[in-house]
């Protein structure tokens, strides 16, 4: 019975996202306690550095939703989330997207090509489309990813850092606007090091501003050599994650 009523509730979406329990009262995904849950995780945004702003922290319940977002199919989740964030509320990320200059360019961290034909979608883009039409702002696709791979020993450390989360290549138009402020956008930020390649390779075409924005901030507590190679990178000063 128990297998019938779980296929029933998955197939006429009667089973909320966050608690697995079934609900007449679902947004369509989650019902009014997860819902509550999820405003107070709202409130516990993160700047995991001067120039990165992270929506939710991980939680299960976060971890869940964005997981779905993911893998479950489910490309909605993104503006879902979005717009239950204190980017779009009047928040302290709303307050410090409101100090920056206009107009808003986001740019998502482009999926490698396997997983975009996996997933039909990449997650970022649809933050990124959540966050312009959220905050004001468009969607650029400013970056591109490349299979290919330096080799470690000539490069510097932080470098090598890039090098490892993935190369980017910089995609920018002929006419690059002159003002305004790039928001490289991804699902999950932990120690920095993807967006981080990503800042790296747009400063390379512009001198626009260019900040950081996630979902969800991972906390590396179990990555510590990750989180001292970021703080490392910020201290240089090159690095704007
Ligand atoms: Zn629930």
């Amino acid at each position: 019975m128990e297998i019938i009523r779980r296929c029933t509730n998955f197939l006429f979406g009667m089973e909320c996202l966050g608690c697995g329990r079934a609900s007449e009262q679902l947004d369509p995904w989650l019902c009014s306690a997860c819902r509550e849950e999820l405003a107070r995780e709202a409130l516990a945004y993160s700047f995991p550095s001067p120039d990165a702003m992270c929506m939710f922290p991980v939680r299960p319940l976060t971890r869940r939703l964005v997981h779905a977002l993911k893998y479950r199919g489910l490309p909605g989740m993104a503006s879902y989330l979005v717009r239950r964030s204190t980017a779009v509320k009047g928040g302290e990320i709303a307050q410090s997207m409101a100090l920056l200059a206009r107009p808003f360019y986001f740019v998502p961290v482009p999926l490698h090509s396997s997983r975009f034909r996996e997933r039909g979608y990449n997650q970022a883009q649809k933050i990124a489309s959540a966050l312009a039409t959220c905050t004001g702002g468009r969607v650029c696709n400013w970056l591109s990813r490349t299979n290919f791979r330096v080799s470690q020993t000539k490069l510097s450390r932080e470098e090598r850092g890039y090098n490892v989360a993935g190369a980017f290549e910089p995609k920018l138009p002929r006419n690059m606007p002159s003002r305004g402020t790039i928001f490289v956008v991804d699902d999950v930020y932990t120690t920095g090091a993807t967006t981080g390649a990503c800042v790296h390779a747009l400063r390379r075409g512009t001198v626009l501003d260019t900040k950081v924005c996630t979902l969800l901030y991972d906390e590396p507590v179990s990555a510590t050599m990750d989180f001292v190679a970021d703080c490392r990178m910020e201290w240089d000063g090159n690095y704007g994650d």
